[in-house]
Order: C-alpha cells, then structure tokens, then sequence
C-alpha cells in the first residue's frame, strides 16, 4: 500500500495530458501501483467528460468530444486496477518496460555516485531525463539540491528522506527548495525511477566529485 501519492494538481495535469512525458511516466508508474490514485483520476476523467457534454456542441472540436466519451468508455478508469509488478522479482511496472528497452537484469547500470548505479531509460524527447537508480540497502544518495524538479518512484526496496518513509510505489516530488540526502533502508537494496526536467547540484565534497557524471 502507498503512503505518498501524486499532488492533485499533478495528477490534474496528467488527466487533462498536459504533462509532458517524463513527468507523466513518473505519475503513471505511481498509478501502477496505487488504487487511491486510479480512482482519483477515474474522477477527475468522469468531470471532464461531463464538462465537455455540457458545453455547446459548437464549442467543441466533436473529434475530441467523441475520443473522450469514447475513452471513458473504454477504459472505465474507476474499474482500472493497479498492476503491481515487484521490481525485486526482476520485473518493471510494464509503462517502464518500453522506455529500458531490455530486461532489468541485462540494463546497463552505470556509476552515478559512490555505489549509487544507473540506468537510463528512453524518452521521447529531451525535456527530462529518466532513470532508474539502485541504491544498496542502507547506503545514501549524495546530499544535493535540484535546479528543476525531481520526480521519485520507489519500485522496490524503500529510502528514508528527511523523516519519511517511502516505499515501493511511493511517489516524491523534489524542487530545488528542498535540499537532501536519501537513505536506503537498511533490509534491501533500493530500486527507484527518477525523472529530473534539469541535472540536480550535488553538494559538499562528494558531490563536487561525482558532478560530471550527473549531468
Ligand atoms: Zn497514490
């Protein structure tokens, strides 16, 4: 069960497609795994498909009235379920399974930081950057701050960040007020999405060390 949810106003954004893709992985990926979110955005989906029935027919584009009404149809977002995969099992959520490209056990996991590996996963475009990121059990991330924003999903495992606990589906969103340090916990080694709009400002000795490979 997940603790951390989407921001309503994200999840607003996502309903109305206008997140771009990056963002809109980390919250699809969210969805994946939380039932409470689904349904908030089955609601969100039932208000816009009634708003636009109420508006003038000559208000609106009548393609995009009947691609809504029919994906309402279809989908039923209030019957949707959450698919949780285990990410410990070695399987993604499938919306991730596309942007690596290959299995989790074959990725390419590069250094990121002193034991911190990374995997870049493909996007359309290059507004965000996305990745997944292992962190063994009980080591932290490097304290740093961020230029943009930075979107976290736990996939497996879980981290402590200033006082919370986030665990597998949980969502995080970090601006650049917020300067941290995550932890993974200590019982399993952490695997996490994470999706950054601009490369994060690594802090302190370590940081300036591993900066290059940040970017
Ligand atoms: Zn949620």
């Amino acid at each position: 069960m997940t603790h951390h949810h989407v921001p309503s106003s994200l999840l607003f954004d996502y309903a109305t497609g206008a997140l771009s893709e990056g963002p809109a992985l980390a919250v699809s990926t969210h969805l994946s795994y939380c039932g409470d979110c689904l349904a908030a955005l089955g609601r969100l989906e039932e208000i816009g498909g009634v708003v636009l029935q109420s508006l003038a027919p000559a208000a609106v584009d009548s393609e995009l009235l009947s691609r809504t009404l029919a994906r309402l149809d279809e989908q039923g977002a209030n019957e949707r379920k959450p698919e949780p995969e285990d990410a410990a099992n070695g399987t993604l959520p499938p919306v991730l399974r596309a942007h690596l490209g290959i299995g989790l056990k074959d990725a390419r996991w590069r250094f990121a930081a002193p034991h911190v590996r990374e995997a870049r996963l493909t996007l359309g475009g290059p507004s965000h950057r996305a990745s997944l990121l292992r962190v063994p059990a009980g080591r932290n991330v490097p304290r740093h701050t961020h230029r943009g924003v930075e979107y976290t999903v736990v996939l497996s495992g879980g981290f402590i960040d200033r006082g919370q606990a986030y665990r597998k589906g949980d969502f995080c969103a970090a601006d650049p007020s917020v300067e941290h340090r995550p932890v993974a916990m200590d019982d399993a080694e952490c695997l996490c999405l994470i999706v950054l709009d601009a490369p994060v400002l690594p802090m302190g000795r370590i940081g300036r060390l591993i900066a290059p490979f940040l970017r």
